[in-house]
Formats: structure tokens, C-alpha cells, sequence
């Protein structure tokens, strides 16, 4: 379904963003994967990516800083040639009450989430141009559609993402690039694995399905949104949430 695509996956050492770039490259897609270190996981993730067969690299960038990110789109257009897909997971939380938020809480999850996102498409958008392809998919969250209580900064961010999705949408359309995003709701990571037991709990009993979601559930959406089963599909929100959002 992938074949002869290459991708780049921010954050796709772990988590959500691991489970897409193996989807894609059992997809028969070139993965290019960013992280902040060269982590045992990240070896790991690589490794399951070159045993799937793709031809799939590690590129070390913090997305917060504007010259890392160009420098590393460089190097990865040097390496593949050419970059068809790019999905932009890279996130992080620091959860708290609004008074309780230090400027450090609010500034690094709207640098990583926010400003990440767009650095790094902003980095690839002329290659797309030039292709006359593109096809980009951010990864959001429904707490960016419906707020949640501690989670201020990060719901802004993903709101953020949101407008940012849907502007690209309309101002490339006509060059053939498309730009979506996906809102999942609780996905089993690292990330919702620093909740407790109780409350996770309590989450999963009052969603619609009663369970929280996989990474490999995102991963599938990620996979049609990256393929052209969807190609008349841009500027959207698709929620990934077990009905968090009803
Ligand atoms: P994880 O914490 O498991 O993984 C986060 C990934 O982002 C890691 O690969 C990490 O790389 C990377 N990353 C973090 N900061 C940076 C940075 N500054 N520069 C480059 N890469 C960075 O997160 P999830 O898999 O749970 O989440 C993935 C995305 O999905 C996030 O955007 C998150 O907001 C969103 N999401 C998650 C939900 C959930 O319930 N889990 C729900 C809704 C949305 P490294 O290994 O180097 O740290």
C-alpha cells in the first residue's frame, strides 16, 4: 500500500509514533523516525523497522529548535531523495491546574507540541511543493476539541494543531498536498502510563467502549489518512477515542 513512499515520523521511537512507523514499513514504506537521543528504544524501534525490511533511519532533533529541525530536513532529503508523508506525533504533557502551571510547563508544551509541528512541516513544505505531493498527518488530541481539566497548556496545543491542519489544508491543496489530523483519545503509552491505576481506571469506565485505546488504533487510522484509499480527504479531524468525544 506504501510502497515506494518515504516518511518521516517525528517522535517515532515510541508509543503512538513507533506503532506508525511499523505500520508503514509492514506497508512496504521507508521510514525516517526522529527522536531527542539515540535511546535503547529508539535501536530497538530501528531495528524492528530494517527487520520489516524499510529502509529506515535515525535522526536525532529536538523539533523545539528552528536550525536542528531544518538541518535534519536536509540531511533527510539528502538521504531519501525525496519525502512523501510526514506525520508529526512528537508530544509531551505537563499537566497541572491553571495557577499551578509554571512558564517552563506552558512553554515547552507549546514548543514541542505547537511550534514542533510547525517547524517540521515548514522544513519539508517546499520539497512537497516541488514533488507536486505531499501528504501530512498531525497528530492531535480530542482534549484540543473538547479541553480537559488540568491539561490547559496541552489542550491549547493541540487546538493549536488543529488550525495549523486546516490552513495548510487550504493553502497547498492545490500543489496535491493534503494535511490532516488525528485526535485520539486515551492510548496505553508512556505517556497515559504516568496516571494511576485508579484513574485510569475510572477513564476507562466512562468511555463509551470501556477501554483505552491501543497505539496499533491510531496507527491503522494513520495508515488510511497515508494512503489513497483517503486521497479526496484533507483539513480534517478524525477522533481515535473509543467515543471519549459523545
Ligand atoms: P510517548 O511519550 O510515548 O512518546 C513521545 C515521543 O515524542 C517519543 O518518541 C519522544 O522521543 C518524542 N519527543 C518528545 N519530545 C520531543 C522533542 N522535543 N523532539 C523530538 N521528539 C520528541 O507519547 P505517545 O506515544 O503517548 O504520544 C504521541 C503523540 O500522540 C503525542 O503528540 C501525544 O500528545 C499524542 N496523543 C497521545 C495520547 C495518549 O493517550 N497517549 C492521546 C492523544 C494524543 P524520545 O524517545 O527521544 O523522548
Amino acid at each position: 500500500m506504501l510502497s515506494d513512499k518515504n516518511a518521516v515520523i517525528t517522535g517515532g521511537t515510541r508509543g503512538i509514533g513507533k506503532a506508525i512507523a511499523l505500520k508503514f514499513a509492514e506497508n512496504g514504506a521507508d521510514v525516517a523516525i526522529i527522536a531527542t537521543s539515540e535511546s535503547d528504544a529508539a535501536r530497538q524501534t530501528l531495528a524492528q523497522l530494517k527487520s520489516l525490511g524499510s529502509d529506515a533511519k535515525l535522526y536525532v532533533c529536538d523539533v523545539r529548535n528552528p536550525e536542528e529541525v531544518t538541518r535534519m530536513s536536509e540531511m533527510i532529503l539528502a538521504d531519501y531523495g525525496r519525502i512523501d508523508i510526514l506525520v508529526n506525533n512528537a508530544g509531551i504533557t505537563r499537566d497541572n491546574i491553571l495557577p499551578a502551571l509554571k512558564d517552563s510547563d506552558i512553554d515547552d508544551v507549546i514548543d514541542v507540541n505547537l511550534k514542533g509541528c510547525m517547524y517540521v512541516t515548514r522544513a519539508f513544505i517546499r520539497s512537497f511543493v516541488k514533488h507536486r505531493f505531499g501528504n501530512i498527518i498531525n497528530i492531535s488530541s480530542v482534549v484540543g476539541l473538547m479541553g480537559n481539566k488540568g491539561q490547559s497548556n496541552y489542550a491549547a496545543s493541540k487546538a493549536g494543531i488543529i488550525g495549523f491542519t486546516k490552513t495548510v489544508a487550504r493553502e497547498y491543496g492545490k500543489r496535491n498536498i493534503r494535511c490532516n489530523a488525528i485526535a485520539p483519545g486515551y492510548i496505553a503509552t508512556e505517556m497515559t502510563a504516568a496516571l494511576s491505576e485508579e484513574m485510569t481506571k475510572a477513564i476507562a469506565e466512562s468511555l463509551p467502549l470501556g477501554v483505552l485505546g491501543e497505539p496499533e488504533d491510531v496507527a491503522q487510522l494513520a495508515l488510511f489518512l497515508a494512503g489513497d484509499a483517503s486521497k479526496y480527504i484533507t483539513g480534517e479531524v478524525i477522533k481515535v477515542d473509543g467515543g471519549m468525544y459523545v
